[in-house]
């Protein structure tokens, strides 16, 4: 019998990797997605926290989200296949990954992070922090290996005094599931902790008084990777005016901390084209996350 080539090895390794790792099957591409291969604009990318579409629709293939998923080349080109490192993949898939139960194990990080948000959350730097009904300061594991940022909070955060707690917010919610983790086990915050009104784009003013907030929460929990969502909060961090298809694809680094952008959930509900681009962007963080060489 004819043996296997190399390539055909390395493809069946990352698609086993991919379902063992991450499970899509909780972030599912549309079948608007497997319609449509057409280039995905770079622009109009909004992280407001508005639109709906029905989530987790399946895929007509019948295949869950990694196998469903193929490169997409138009807002990937600086993207290469991931490396599997498959005893990280195997202590993964068993669900007894110790990277978890050590970020799990919450130690001086919450007395710190509860001391910092006690010192900050009457804050009214910006004119921002007298109109809002609630200041959110971020929710998840003081401990936790990876940190997703956002913007800001919409209406809905605004009202919980939590970050991603509406459409988007369940959205997320499902794209963490796909990674194998639980929302508990990441850390959730955005660039500014109160809510623009109108969602309208955060002021430079309004970030220059409210960045080195986050810059002091990423000092105590010191994740492994960040996960910015969205244009608005990877242009912050990065210093940057490039495009959301230009930043993501790629590994970017944060005070020395690896940073991976990616789409805001937001912008998901409307243009349901970006979630291949996007499971590829997690797909990344899940494998930094995990120490695989990529
Ligand atoms: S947005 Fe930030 S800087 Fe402005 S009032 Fe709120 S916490 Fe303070």
């Amino acid at each position: 019998m004819e043996e296997p080539s190399e390539d055909a090895l390395a493809e069946a390794r990352r698609y086993l990797a991919d379902i063992m790792v991450f499970e899509g099957a909780e972030f599912i591409v549309p079948s608007e997605v497997a319609e449509d291969q057409a280039a995905v604009p770079e622009h109009s990318e909004s992280s407001t926290d508005k639109g709906e579409i029905a989530l987790g629709m399946p895929d007509p293939s019948g295949q869950i989200g990694p196998a469903a998923i193929a490169p997409d080349e138009a807002t990937d080109a600086g993207s290469a296949d991931p490396v599997v490192d498959e005893s990280a993949v195997r202590v993964t898939g068993s669900g007894t990954n110790p990277a978890v139960g050590a970020a799990l194990a919450v130690g001086e990080n919450t007395a710190d992070l509860e001391a910092f948000r006690q010192q900050i959350c009457e804050c009214t730097s910006c004119p921002l922090g007298l109109a809002r009904k609630n200041f959110v300061f971020g929710a998840g594991n003081p401990g936790a290996g990876i940190m997703f940022v956002g913007e800001a909070p919409g209406a809905d955060e605004d009202r919980e005094g939590e970050p991603f707690v509406g459409a988007a917010g369940q959205l997320l919610n499902k794209i963490i599931a796909a990674m194998n983790l639980r929302r508990e086990e990441v850390y959730i915050c955005n660039i500014l902790k109160c809510r623009p009104p109108n969602n309208r784009d955060p002021q430079p003013d309004e970030i220059e008084q409210c960045e080195p907030y986050l810059k002091r929460q990423i000092e105590i929990i010191e994740p492994k990777v960040i996960c910015t969502l969205g244009r608005f909060a990877a242009q912050t961090l990065l210093r940057s005016s490039e495009s959301m298809g230009r930043m993501r694809g790629q590994t970017h680094s944060y005070e020395g901390i690896p940073l991976v952008a990616t789409y805001h959930p937001a912008a998901l509900l409307r243009n349901a084209q970006w979630k291949r681009p996007t499971w590829e962007d997690i797909k990344r963080v899940r494998q930094i996350y995990d120490g695989v060489e990529l």
